[in-house]
């Protein structure tokens, strides 16, 4: 199955940090690569503006002022200059914040969900494995699984639709695998698919926008197309963050299997700086 509704596709850098390479990429050097957050702005035809993730935020330097949650900025420290914020790039598009009604979420770290609480109207799509964690009453466990309750808008959980209860869609043989995917809007147009690894389930978006192109948005699956490419993990330092090392591993091999099987198909990871510049450049009038 391919997407059946095409949508207008915008990816924008939230906010970035700076990590040394050899940690993103094994065979990587020691100078330091920005690693920007990624927010893709998809313009759906009936249902207006929706967003997948929403990148950094400035409360995240306020909520990472106390202990423990001081140690998430050591361990990732973020930059957002003001050009970058979330709400002012919406307003390039004519978009304002009450105009989002829906956020569909990759998973739960600071990166991804810095600006949730900037988007009063809308509801939010994630994959129950991911969004469990919240349920905690540990603020360390959760600390411990990158998330930061504080980020969270307070009513999160009345907000959220659960994507597992969503629409099954085989995806075909193309995507093995990665079988099948979540209709997340009932119409076909955005396909959820589990990207396990990196975080318990992590939400992946299969589209097709209007210039005719199937894009993968894969989160932190992979952290660059080249990793994809040359099927290169990351350092296993960078994988005592991630929910389970195994899975990740098997999620990136089906990622270069997926794209070797399918050339035409676009992988977006959200901090892939390469590609996200590529791709915006493309479309620069
Ligand atoms: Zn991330």
């Amino acid at each position: 199955m391919t997407p059946a509704t095409r949508v207008a596709l915008h990816l924008l850098s939230v906010g970035r940090c700076r990590h040394p390479e050899w940690v993103t990429i094994r065979g990587g050097g020691l100078r330091a690569v920005e690693f920007p957050a990624l927010v893709a702005l998809i313009i759906h035809p009936t249902r207006g503006p929706i967003l997948y993730d929403t990148g950094y935020a400035d409360r995240f330097h306020a909520v990472t002022q106390p202990f423990p949650e001081r140690l998430y900025r050591w361990v990732t420290p973020p930059e957002l200059p003001p050009d970058e914020r979330l709400l002012t790039q919406l307003a390039a598009h004519g978009i304002a914040a009450g105009d989002i009604s829906r956020v569909l979420v990759s998973h739960l770290h600071a990166d991804h969900v810095g600006g949730l609480r900037d988007l009063p109207r809308a509801r939010f799509s994630a994959l129950e494995a991911d969004v469990a964690v919240a349920r905690s009453t540990s603020a360390l466990r959760m600390l411990l699984r990158g998330v930061i309750p504080a980020l969270l808008p307070p009513d999160f959980a009345a907000r959220l639709d659960p994507v597992d209860a969503r629409p099954v869609r085989e995806l075909g043989a193309a995507w093995t695998p990665f079988a099948r995917a979540f209709d997340l809007l009932g119409d076909g147009s955005l396909l959820g698919v589990p990207l396990p690894g990196h975080a318990p389930a992590q939400l992946g978006v299969l589209l097709r926008t209007t210039d005719d192109e199937d894009v993968l948005l894969a989160a932190d699956a992979c952290w660059s197309a080249r990793a994809v490419r040359e099927a290169r993990r990351p350092s296993r330092l960078a994988g005592f963050i991630f929910d389970d090392w195994a899975r990740y591993c098997a999620t990136l091999a089906g990622l270069g299997e997926v794209s070797a099987r399918q050339p035409g198909l676009t992988i977006i990871p959200s901090h892939c700086a390469t590609t996200i510049e590529t791709w915006q450049a493309r479309r620069r009038p």
